[in-house]
């Protein structure tokens, strides 16, 4: 084969591939032993391309198939045809999204795309960038409210400064945690705030951590909502939240990486998230339940146009970057925490203009639907319980351990033995102290029929386990 013969060899790799995907198993599964054994990574191949296409196959062959139905195990599962177009373009015509001189047609589609979602939650005057994850884009607005409550912040550093206090869900994601690391406020400032019986911040308690930190002397500078918490899928009511920002003065985040996506439809909206318009950031994953491949992500700020500039904004006279003819800003990485930035807007463009809002709405509409139906399922099968109600896409559940032993141990052998069979890979995560199997439909290859099959394995290995 000579390097012309190369992408049509790909092409047929890819199709094959892709064909097959929803068939067969998730995963040919080895231990990594094993598996470093069968790839033998020491091969001497240089400059043959029918050997490099072995290791693309070999790649192929043992990853895991995450468009399977079987893969129920993360907030994502395989990736929507219109933005693997996408990556493939941006992997081909490989540049920086940093400057307009360098990518010029993502620049444009990501400011695009950016109005687009500032105008779907209804942030007015507001601006927005895409990030690498949720993970960050938290980060970033912890930052942006950081800087906003302590103005010196960015050209000081927090030297002097009144302890600076957040408050989060107890159930919100870890990168909350590490977040408060990284920006110097300290993980011990970062207050877990008590669960309702639904997995929602405990308002009293908020409002009760507030007024003890103030007492103490400290600031409370920011509180971020989680809309759909990532294990039990519980939405934080924003609208008390406004309340009590009014009086204490708070920056207000709404982390909707994972439950986010409700925005789409008008009636999961205002089920979910409802006064989201009014809170003073937002951010959402398009790589999670709207099935962008990853990583693809929007952050989002209200009614303060020139934030980003002013929080994050480095370098603006350097060697870089270029002011339009009018002095308008033209480089989106001015405002960014990378230097570099790979294109993640074509994707978005693509997927966006292909599904629409409606398709979207309708696909995340059809998931909880989904969710509804493997509910019932658990109820209507006496070897498995919920381990709390759902309370929206996230269903937790767990197979009835046997007399002796613990529910946690058996349902983490369940788990373990279905990878090794192949049979699915499920999520666990706790909730108050106890094991669940998280149960998340986020693949539209999953349907009734698929989860059907996945709870037959699942019966399956709980009986061949207590059985054996
Ligand atoms: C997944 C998740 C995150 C992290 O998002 P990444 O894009 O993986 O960095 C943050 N918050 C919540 C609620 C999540 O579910």
């Amino acid at each position: 084969m000579d390097s012309e013969n190369v992408f049509q060899h790909l092409l047929q790799i890819i199709e094959r591939y892709h064909e097959n995907l929803t068939q067969g198993r998730y995963v040919a599964y080895h231990e990594p032993e094993a598996l470093y054994n069968l790839l033998q990574l020491d091969e001497q191949t240089e400059g043959d391309w029918n050997k490099l296409f072995e290791w693309v196959e070999k790649y192929l062959t043992y990853a895991v198939k995450t468009g399977n139905p079987a893969y129920v195990n993360r907030m994502w599962a395989g990736a929507n045809l219109p933005s693997i177009i996408g990556e493939i373009v941006t992997a081909v015509s490989n540049t920086s999204a940093c400057t307009f001189e360098t990518a010029p047609v993502s620049t444009l589609m990501e400011q695009y795309m950016l109005r687009e979602m500032l105008a779907l939650v209804r942030f007015e005057d507001g601006v927005g960038q895409m990030t690498t994850g949720s993970s960050n884009a938290n980060m970033i607005v912890m930052m942006a409210a950081r800087n906003v409550a302590c103005e010196k912040g960015k050209s000081c550093g927090l030297f002097g400064q009144s302890r600076l206090c957040a408050f989060v869900n107890r159930d919100a994601h870890y990168s909350m945690d590490r977040a408060a690391a990284i920006l110097g406020i300290g993980t011990d400032n970062l207050i877990k705030i008590a669960t309702d019986s639904h997995g929602r911040m405990d308002l009293v308690d908020l409002e009760q951590q507030i007024v003890r930190v103030k007492e103490e002397g400290a600031i409370p500078f920011f509180v971020a909502a989680t809309a759909g918490t990532t294990v039990r899928g519980a939405y934080d009511a924003i609208e008390p939240m406004l309340a009590l920002r009014e009086q204490y003065g708070f920056w207000l985040h709404v982390d909707g990486a994972w439950g986010g996506a409700a925005i789409l439809s008008d009636t999961l909206r205002s089920r979910y998230l409802s006064h989201v318009e009014d809170a003073d950031s937002f951010t959402l994953d398009f790589h999670k339940m709207l099935g962008t491949a990853l990583m693809c992500n929007v952050v989002l700020f209200n009614k303060r146009p020139s934030i980003l500039q002013q929080i994050c904004s480095a370098g603006d006279e350097s060697y870089i970057f270029r002011k339009g003819v009018g002095g308008e800003l033209r480089d989106l990485g001015s405002q960014s925490l990378q230097c570099g930035r790979k294109v993640d807007a074509l994707k978005w463009f693509l997927d966006w203009k292909f599904y629409g809002r409606k398709g979207l709405a309708e696909r995340v509409e059809e998931y909880l639907q989904l969710c509804m139906y493997a509910e019932e399922r658990i109820h209507a099968e006496a070897e498995l319980e919920m381990v709390v109600p759902r309370e929206s896409f996230n269903v937790c559940f767990r197979y009835k351990a046997p007399p002796g032993e613990s529910a946690g141990d058996f349902n983490i052998r369940l788990r373990n033995r279905m990878q090794q069979k192949e049979r699915g890979l499920v999520g666990t995560g706790y909730v108050d102290g106890q094991l669940a199997l998280r149960l998340l439909v986020t693949n539209f290859n999953v349907g009734k029929p698929e989860l059907d099959t996945f709870f037959e394995n699942i019966l399956l290995t709980g009986r061949e386990i207590i059985e054996a």
